[in-house]
């Protein structure tokens, strides 16, 4: 799987140099110059790791990563020009996992990002976290969230949610959504799982322009994420 890293860099250069760097090393980049731009990137498109600037024009770097993290666990590591203690505990405070100093070796910088990845990938989100989009569902506290906003589910809708979810982009047919989440000796009514879908429907879709939740005539139902 490519690895996207996001950067949020008003000095072009710098965040051009950058760029050019992590992309030789075989990461997807992309560049914003600003904390609005960086922020509304964030929300449209999957990234595993952000690259945040502390001084940026009308948002700071502060301000960016507490609102990043309002909507996402995502790894960021700060980039500051300042080498003031202040800033770096503040960063960590409000959530970033780790901070470099400008001016810094690219050398440097490729070794935190590359333990921050290793570090993710051995630890909480992959066991935790499910996600589609915006859609976020944290398992080890059963928080549903979409754009940042938490979303209350029942028990069934939310069992419901985490099954389509595993099984992302796979259609499943209304008869093994029944077995899996009424079981087999569910005797109630046969339209049920539509019902349900429909719940969910009105709660995770409908606010939002994009549709996670697609049916498939004559089969069932399958989550999606890959489209606009
Ligand atoms: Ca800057």
């Amino acid at each position: 799987m490519v690895t996207r890293i996001l950067i949020i860099e008003d000095e072009k250069q710098l965040a051009r140099l950058m760029e050019l760097e992590l992309t030789h090393e075989g990461y997807q980049v992309a560049v914003e110059y600003n904390g609005v731009d960086g922020l509304d990137r964030l929300k449209e498109e999957e990234f595993q790791l952000v690259l945040l600037d502390i001084m940026l024009p009308e948002l700071d770097g502060i301000e960016v990563c507490r609102r990043i993290r309002r909507f996402s666990e995502i790894p960021i590591i700060m980039v500051t020009a300042k080498d003031g203690i202040s800033d770096k505990v503040k960063g960590l405070d409000i959530g970033a996992d780790d901070y470099i100093t400008k001016p810094f070796a690219i050398e440097e910088l490729l070794a935190r990002i590359r333990a921050l990845l290793r570090r993710q990938q051995n630890g909480y989100q992959e066991d935790n976290l499910l996600q589609a989009g915006d859609l976020t569902v944290d398992t080890s506290r059963y928080q549903v969230k979409r754009a940042g906003e938490v979303i209350k589910l029942t028990k069934k809708e939310y069992d419901l949610l985490v099954y389509l979810l595993k099984n992302k982009g796979i259609v499943l047919s209304r008869e093994e959504i029944l077995n899996e989440i009424w079981g087999y000796d569910y005797l109630g009514e046969t339209n049920i799982v539509d019902v349900y879908i429909r719940y969910l429907r009105s709660k995770i879709d409908e606010p939002f322009s994009k549709k996670l939740i697609q049916t498939v005539r004559g089969v069932g139902y399958v989550l999606r994420d890959d489209q606009k």
